[in-house]
């Protein structure tokens, strides 16, 4: 989506900060085998300077982390070493904020008013699962802040962005809240908003192409279908079924009727199959799990409430991914 096609080419970032994040994201788009070369932090022992959304990469296998002194130039097809910063350009009056949502996770994906935000932002405060590619559409002087929520790994708290954001717009800043997907959808968008709104700060919001539509679109599910469903129902699996501050009702879902939706459920997948068998839905209901939807990397696997739990372990599904339930999960036909 940002013009080339480096499929089978082997490239090289120098660097792994949030700025080296762009290039990195650009580069995996365009089908590139990429290695990152970290620098180490001075006086941190072993420790690389790599920000979350390169560790998050190379978690998933999408890239590899290399030490600076470990990578010869002369051996990849590209190098790219990130611009450096300018100077932010003087501006007067109050800054804001815009809550953009990425999309899944193709540039492709965000949108032309997400685009614009962007283009115009003096810092960025990105998450893991935005379109990182994207982020080469700032500007020179644009700050990128990294607060990627690993799920079990480093994290930026709610609290701490919240005050990012504020304190950079009373700067006199332009801000972009910059995540995956829409922003209000398991986002924590409305906290943000809230806390921008309670400050004093202009807010705006972007909505973005939610993962719980475009993920199962992307695996070729529509989340209705004409004479066969009349609704979707997204829920969170972030908590499993009987969990203390699990809200939802299990029983009443199983008798909706509707597709289920379920986001941040990889874990939790099983549990809730069976939940749902518990409460009437037939074993044999179809199930689609796409995983990485709108990257290079992206993964389908379709099963039934039964057999989803073993068809993932066997295929080695891990988060990011979306659970699509229901009889659309399985039409014939679809790509
Ligand atoms: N605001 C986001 C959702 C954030 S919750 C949105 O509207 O899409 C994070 C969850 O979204 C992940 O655990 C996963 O279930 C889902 N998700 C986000 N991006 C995804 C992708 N590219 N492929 C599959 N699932 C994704």
């Amino acid at each position: 989506m940002i013009g080339y096609d480096l499929t089978g080419r082997t490239a090289l970032v120098l660097g792994a900060d949030a700025h080296a994040a762009a290039e990195v994201g650009a580069l995996v788009d365009a089908g590139a085998t990429v290695t990152v070369a970290a620098v180490r932090r001075q006086g941190l022992g072993e420790q690389q300077d790599t920000c979350a959304i390169v560790d998050d990469l190379a978690a998933r296998g999408l890239v590899r982390v290399v030490d600076v002194s470990d990578a010869d130039p002369s051996a990849f097809d590209v190098v790219v070493r990130p611009r450096g910063r300018r100077d932010a350009p003087l501006r007067s009056g109050p800054g804001r904020v815009t809550l953009v949502g990425g999309g899944p996770g193709d540039p492709g994906l965000l949108t032309l008013a997400g685009r614009a935000a962007i283009e115009t932002a003096d810092v960025v405060v990105a998450d893991r699962l935005a379109p990182l590619a994207a982020l080469r559409w700032a500007p020179e002087h644009a700050e990128v802040i990294d607060v990627g929520k690993i799920p079990g790994g480093r994290s930026t708290g709610q609290d701490e962005i919240n005050r990012l954001l504020v304190d950079h717009a009373k700067a006199g800043k332009h801000v972009v809240r910059f995540k995956g997907g829409d922003s209000f959808v398991f986002g924590r968008g409305g906290e943000e908003a809230i806390a921008c709104a309670g400050a004093g700060v202009e807010v705006t919001v972007v909505p973005g192409v939610s993962s719980s539509i475009a993920g199962p679109a992307l695996a070729g599910v529509p989340v209705t279908h004409r004479g066969l469903v009349q609704g979707f129902t997204v829920v969170s699996g972030h908590v499993p079924p009987g969990h203390e501050s699990s809200t939802l009702d299990y029983a009443a879902l199983a008798r909706l009727g509707t597709t289920i939706v379920v986001l941040m459920g990889v874990r939790t997948l099983p549990a809730i199959c069976a939940e749902l068998v518990r409460h009437g839905l037939t074993p044999t209901t179809p199930v689609t799990v796409v995983a990485d939807a709108s990257l290079p990397s992206q993964v389908r696997v379709r099963g039934t409430l039964e057999t989803i739990d073993e068809r993932l372990r066997t295929a080695q599904v891990g988060p990011p991914a979306i659970a699509v339930i229901g009889a659309v999960a399985d039409l014939g036909g679809l790509p």
